[in-house]
């Protein structure tokens, strides 16, 4: 390696990792590892059972460190090779086959029909997660508290069975102890797991229309 090696810089998204990692030119040593790697993510996305599939998705497509960036990678995308001194040296650099940008397509090494079982992993996950993230986003803003428009959903009041998040009905019990919607006096809250979070003693002989001799 000559001189050139300093004048290039590639920066690379991390393979399953949220925080951006500078491959360099290391990412050419990666290839054991992306092979074994990419051979799996293709099991377990493409080749899987049809039953297992939606699982397998869900857990990929919500992990915080699964980016498309990352999968693009195999393919080439987002390694941008800069030359900061347009020497011979560089450019010889860059002629160099193992000094070329990351791509499993560049392998001869890789089959025809394993290029193609990437790309369509890449394809298909890309589609897959716009439309999870979309349904995430519609899910999110039906699910908001209507109250303090911060917190999702997660508390339901007895009897009327109106909503609210956790924090704003636990400061409610607080003071009026009544629901914001309907103005019922809340007997007990519980969460969406059925579980009991807050109850209002006082609300035996206080009972909503306060019919009481
Ligand atoms: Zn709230
Ligand atoms: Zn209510």
């Amino acid at each position: 390696m000559g001189q050139g090696k300093q004048e290039l810089v590639i920066p690379v998204p991390g393979i399953f990792s949220s925080r951006e990692t500078d491959w360099g030119l290391e990412s050419v040593s990666h290839y054991p590892i992306l092979a074994v790697t990419t051979g799996i993510l293709i099991q377990l996305v493409i080749k899987t059972d049809k039953n297992s599939q939606p699982r397998i998705l869900k857990c990929l497509l919500s992990d915080p460190g699964f980016q498309m960036s990352s999968l693009e990678f195999l393919l080439g995308k987002h390694q941008d090779v800069k030359v900061v001194e347009d020497t011979k040296a560089s450019k010889d650099f860059l002629a160099d086959k193992k000094n070329k940008p990351f791509s499993f397509l560049n392998y001869e090494e890789v089959n025809d029909e394993e290029k193609e079982n990437i790309k369509t992993l890449v394809a298909y996950l890309d589609e897959q997660k716009k439309e999870f993230t979309q349904q995430t986003e519609e899910i999110k803003e039906e699910d908001l508290c209507t109250i303090c428009y911060a917190n999702q959903i997660s508390a339901i009041f007895a009897p009327c069975g109106h909503q609210s998040c956790k924090s704003c009905i636990r400061q409610q019990m607080m003071s009026k102890k009544e629901c914001f919607f309907c103005k019922v006096v809340v007997t007990s809250v519980k969460d969406f797991q059925g579980q009991v979070i807050l109850t209002n003693p006082g609300a035996g002989n206080k009972l909503p229309h306060g019919h009481k001799h």
